[in-house]
């Protein structure tokens, strides 16, 4: 489904524009082998999703080449066409030096940014050479960047390895349109100061339009780095923008994902069931319980705290020696220290637990320290009854998606650190902390024991998750933002000449907007200055007041007669004198309200659920809820979604379930349909600080005018704080022809 989606958005958006995928690593590499050359793709969802965009753009990609026989396979400009098997977009190599990958790669990127990123601080190693490798690295892939760029181009720069080359590229080409993924964990700024060149790194950071981050938590982080070290950045944290040497950046999370359905169809492939029994068959594994960690031999992976968790678990539940076996996959990784002396500490831990507890015919932990294809590796996902995941601290981990996948039969249960990005997101794991070995310990036993039902609830609910929120739905929600054209915004008081005070219409949002922000929206109040100010600008122009709020909750709140007001982010208006409501929204509400009763009903029992009924959308909120009774509520509320699948749209976000009529309107939409009824001849004029705002701003551009409370990507000018509205307003107010 999201699959043709990107297909649709990228032959729509895409085929004119020239896409630069820029990453450290490339998406095929030539090895040589005497005089013959073997190419080779490095594993992973997202360099597979990334080389498919290209290949259906004809895009181009810069990468280091690290293939033994890749300078052999490049022309003048050191091009290839890629794949070999059917050329279709253009793989540039950059060159380094072993000195410089050493400093670049191993020395700056992994012995600095990535344990600091990864808050493991005694890692952090620096020294000067580091850094000059790495600013000399970032300008040789800077440099090719700009020699395959135009104006039209959008260049999206993949990690912590190129930090300085979005400021290379606006410095010489400022039209151009830059995108950064973070695909790590950003620290707050207690922990990044430690970067001797802390403030070069966010300077260059900023100059990029977008910066994608995994979760919300590494925007806050960042936002404190900005903060603190930027005194003349201005930070909206409305709409996570920051604006620095004028130039504005939009921090956004995009939650990386995995191909759902290639892991589901290889899962339940034939071949896998047949490896699937060779492997029980070797590893006498029938009518045992079954435990897999498919990792990196990387220290943040929590490798050490897993295997201590184990070994507490068979020493404090006897009963599963020689009934649970543990399986740990884990691929040796950039094979320097520390990461050699990390191995040698998990096989020297494998050793004693497997000596300790191993039976005649039974050994407590299967290791494999070699790599396994993701063809393989399902079958070690499907067998198993849990996969453990214990990140000390990880940006996301795919992992924990590809194990979820891969439970085509729907038995196995997910213990996922609460300390990976992935548990942000995947409802229906058992989180477990795993620096609190005693719990990670009870926490194995628990999902082993979990009853046949609450396994395959959980599971489901979070194969439904990872499905909707597939690699493909990443990289389209991605590159929708990237192709966003980045608009300027521009401060309304050194503009005042352009903005219109005649024959206008007035939008205004109700919260951040005419009102500041407060702790609990019950107390947002509406002082009698601006009451009376907007009643007098009625009195000569239109108003409208657009909210998320309930309808009947922000008539009462501005409490003026005589004005339009559009509530539930648009889904229901007020014309001044009646309701103005589609018949479909009559019946969606009546539809509602008997989704709500049965749910009241079915959730009885399951202490903790909330409620909030909208009228026209409903919100399920279970923060409170026992994580036992999680899955009882799953349940109900997916067959209730699936009950109402024609009418309503069910949606999960963080602890909150939302139900949408299908085509419920945005505030863009209501503003269109007011203008149209109220106000034809009439140039709009939007007020809003919130990104529900930003349809509205959609709507009117080019018609009218859009105003942002802070900087914003859609409105044409901004207002510096909330308390410049009155200013503005008087100004208006003000204007007599
Ligand atoms: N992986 C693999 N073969 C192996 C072990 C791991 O292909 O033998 C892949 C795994 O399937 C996953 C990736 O390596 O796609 C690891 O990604 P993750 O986000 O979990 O951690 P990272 O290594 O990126 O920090």
């Amino acid at each position: 489904m999201s699959r043709e989606k990107l297909k649709i958005f990228i032959e729509k958006n895409l085929s004119d524009k020239n896409l630069v995928i820029v990453s450290n690593r490339e998406p095929y590499i030539h090895k040589k082998f005497g005089n013959n050359f073997k190419v080779e793709k490095p594993v992973g969802g997202l360099s597979s999703a990334l080389d498919e965009v290209l290949k259906a753009t004809g895009g181009k990609w810069v990468a280091w080449g690290s293939g033994s026989g890749d300078r052999e396979n490049v022309d003048g400009k050191n091009c290839i066409s890629v794949p070999p098997s059917k050329p279709s977009y253009i793989l540039k190599r950059v060159w380094l030096t072993p000195e410089e990958i050493n400093n670049y790669y191993h020395g700056y990127a992994n012995q600095v940014l990535w344990p600091l990123c990864h808050i493991t601080l005694d890692r952090v190693y620096f020294k000067k050479k580091y850094w000059a490798d790495y600013k000399n690295a970032n300008r040789i892939f800077a440099h090719a960047v700009l020699s395959i760029t135009d104006r039209k181009s959008l260049v999206w720069i993949h990690d912590y390895h190129l930090c300085l080359v979005p400021k290379i590229l606006k410095e010489k080409k400022p039209d151009l349109t830059v995108a950064h993924f973070w695909h790590i964990p950003w620290p707050d700024y207690s922990v990044f100061r430690i970067c001797p060149q802390f403030k070069e790194i966010l300077e260059a950071l900023l100059c990029n339009d977008l910066i994608g981050f995994q979760i919300p938590l590494f925007i806050n982080n960042f936002l404190s780095c900005v903060k603190e070290t930027l005194e003349e950045a201005e930070i909206n944290y409305n709409n996570n923008t920051v604006s620095y040497n004028g130039h504005l950046t939009v921090l956004k999370s995009f939650p990386i994902s995995v191909d759902f359905d290639s892991f589901d169809s290889l899962a339940s492939a034939p071949k896998t069931s047949k490896a699937l029994q060779t492997l029980t068959e070797r590893y006498n594994l029938k009518n045992k319980y079954i435990g897999i960690g498919v990792d990196r031999l990387e220290y943040t992976k929590g490798l050490i705290k897993r295997l201590q968790a184990i070994d507490l678990f068979f020493e404090k539940y006897p009963k599963f020696i020689g009934t649970f076996t543990f399986i740990q996959i884990a691929v040796p990784t950039r094979m320097k220290e520390p990461y050699a002396t990390y191995k040698l500490t998990v096989e020297v831990l494998i050793k004693k637990i497997n000596k300790k507890y191993a039976l005649e015919d039974w050994n407590p932990i299967i290791y494999r320290d070699i790599k396994s294809e993701h063809e393989d590796l399902v079958a070690y996902y499907r067998m198993a009854d849990v996969g453990i995941i214990s990140s000390i601290y990880d940006g996301m981990n795919l992992v924990a998606k590809e194990f979820v996948a891969s439970q085509c039969e729907k038995k196995g249960v997910l213990l996922l650190s609460e300390f990976a990005g992935a548990a942000e997101e995947l409802e229906g794991a058992i989180l477990v902390n795993p620096y609190d070995i005693e719990e990670f310990s009870n926490c194995i036993k628990t999902a082993l024991e979990l009853p046949v039902k609450e396994k395959a609830c959980r599971i489901n609910a979070l194969r439904r998750q990872v499905k909707e929120n597939d690699i493909y739905r990443w990289i389209l929600d991605v590159l929708r933002d990237i192709t966003v054209p980045f608009l300027k915004c521009y401060y309304v008081f050194d503009n005042l000449e352009k903005i219109p005070r005649n024959n206008i219409f007035l939008f205004f949002d109700f919260d951040g907007t005419l009102t500041p922000i407060v702790s609990s929206p019950d107390k947002a109040h509406l002082s009698e200055y601006t009451r009376n100010l907007i009643l007098r600008l009625n009195e000569r122009y239109p108003v409208a007041i657009i909210s998320g709020r309930a309808l009947h909750d922000i008539k009462q709140r501005v409490n003026l007669e005589n004005m339009i007001y559009a509530g539930n982010h648009g889904a229901e208006i007020w014309d001044g004198q009646k309701l103005v409501v589609g018949q479909q929204l009559s019946d969606s509400k009546k539809v509602l309200s008997n989704i709500i009763d049965e749910l009241k009903n079915a959730l009885s029992s399951v202490k903790g659920t909330i409620i909030e009924d909208k009228g026209i959308t409903a919100s399920i909120h279970y923060r409170m809820v026992d994580s036992r009774d999680i899955c009882t509520l799953f349940d109900i509320i997916w067959t209730t979604a699936h009950n109402y699948k024609g009418l309503f749209k069910i949606t999960s976000g963080k602890k909150v379930f939302e139900i949408k009529p299908h085509g419920t309107w945005n505030k863009g939409d209501a503003v269109k349909w007011i203008c149209e009824h109220y106000g034809k001849n009439r140039v709009p004029v939007y007020l809003g600080d919130d990104t529900t705002d930003e349809d509205a701003f959609n709507a009117i551009k080019g018609k009218g005018t859009g105003i942002s409370i802070g900087r914003s990507l859609k409105a044409d000018y901004y207002l510096k704080t909330q308390g410049e509205v009155k200013k503005l307003l008087q100004w208006i107010e003000n204007y007599h022809p």
